[in-house]
């Protein structure tokens, strides 16, 4: 980022038709060609330049100049921490000291990025390491994309590959900051070429949000966080659930569904008895059967803090099969890079030097939802 960041625009955070404008204007206002706007677009958009003087085929003054008009948003990695599974865990250093995390998983031959859309989360889910230090901040569009292009130029330096998927399921509820990531999505559609079928939104249940998704025409991915079949249960996991309550969400699912057609994901945490019994498989079951729906069963990731324990591999298997005899694809997803602290948010937390939320907090939440 140059000095005047602060100051100037962040080409990054622009849609690549005002990119693309803006650099004319700056480029004709000094009397240079406009094959200079396709040098920068390149190093903008294909080879993740995180500084203007990367740019070499442009020459010494007009590097400068550009740094001058304008600023990029490219965070500082603080840490890559690698899992014996592959996967890799990058800690970014924002502009103003603030930290997020995306994370890189390798599968057959696929690699996703699980990106951050906020720094810190006002959710509160009470499984979450994010959740439990707070919200901090929105994340800029530029700011979103720059873990994208920051992850994959990692990873082609490490012999990683193209990154292939892109999931908002890192810290912050994305469809809270609709400002930063609707922009982000047609950035990294448009302007990076991910295949909106390949980009995944994760939310936790934020319904205008999910209505504004469904109204794009791209064919963007949606994940719901469920974890529970019953506005009982979940108020108690997930506090959304008191501001948009399950037949609210439902509704808004419906609505995405019909706008394009699109498989919904749930994403159903397993937390060793409080929500895998074979009851609440059947009364999930009985709730998302209206979708063409597939359940991702994830056995919960222990945080500092809450007493819960993941559920056992054979009540993983037991809820799966219930949920397959009533006609609902289920998988059981094997945890990836617990070794790093790859649940979202905990990395972070590491190098957090602001205090958590007081422990009573914590405590009286979990009395409240270990029925
Ligand atoms: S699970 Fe997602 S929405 Fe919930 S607190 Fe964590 S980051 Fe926020």
């Amino acid at each position: 980022m140059t000095r005047d960041a602060e100051t100037t625009v962040d080409l990054l955070g622009l849609l690549p038709e005002e990119a693309e404008a803006r650099l004319l204007e700056h480029f004709h206002a000094r009397g240079e060609r406009a094959y200079r706007v396709r040098q920068v677009r390149a190093w903008l958009y294909e080879r993740d330049a995180a500084a203007f003087e990367e740019m070499t085929d442009l020459p010494a003054r007009e590097r400068h100049a550009l740094a001058e008009a304008f600023s990029l948003a490219a965070p500082a990695l603080v840490q890559a921490a690698r899992s014996a599974d592959g996967t890799v865990k990058h800690l970014w250093r924002l502009g103003d000291g603030e930290l997020v995390e995306s994370v890189l998983i390798p599968a057959d031959n696929r690699l996703t990025l699980c990106i951050s859309s906020q720094a810190g989360c006002a959710m509160a889910c009470v499984f979450c390491a994010t959740g439990w230090s707070g919200y901090r901040r929105q994340l800029s569009a530029g700011e979103i994309v720059a873990q994208f292009r920051g992850a994959r130029r990692w990873a082609r330096e490490n012999g990683r590959g193209p990154i292939t998927n892109i999931v908002f399921m890192g810290m912050g509820e994305p469809l809270m900051n609709p400002k930063g990531v609707f922009p982000a999505l047609t950035l990294l559609n448009q302007a990076y070429g991910v295949g909106a079928r390949r980009i995944t939104v994760s939310t936790v249940g934020v319904v205008p949000g999910i209505r504004e998704l469904a109204r794009r025409p791209e064919q963007f991915r949606l994940a719901v966080s469920l974890h529970a079949p019953n506005h009982e249960l979940r108020q108690r996991i997930v506090p959304i659930e008191r501001k948009h309550p399950i037949p609210e969400l439902l509704e808004a699912l419906r609505e995405f569904e019909a706008a394009g057609g699109r498989r919904i994901t749930f994403e159903y945490t397993m937390i060793d008895g409080v929500n895998d019994s074979p009851a609440l498989a059947r009364e999930l079951a009985d709730l998302i059967g209206q979708f063409q729906a597939h359940v991702n069963l994830i056995p919960y990731n222990p945080i500092p803090g809450p007493p819960w324990r993941p559920s056992p591999p054979q009540r993983l298997r037991a809820f799966a099969a219930t949920l397959h005899a009533r006609g609902i694809e289920a998988t059981v997803r094997e945890p990836r890079g617990r070794d790093i602290a790859a649940a979202c948010g905990q990395l972070r937390a590491e190098h957090e030097t602001s205090p958590p939320r007081p422990f009573l907090q914590l405590q009286q939440a979990l009395a409240g939802s270990a029925g």
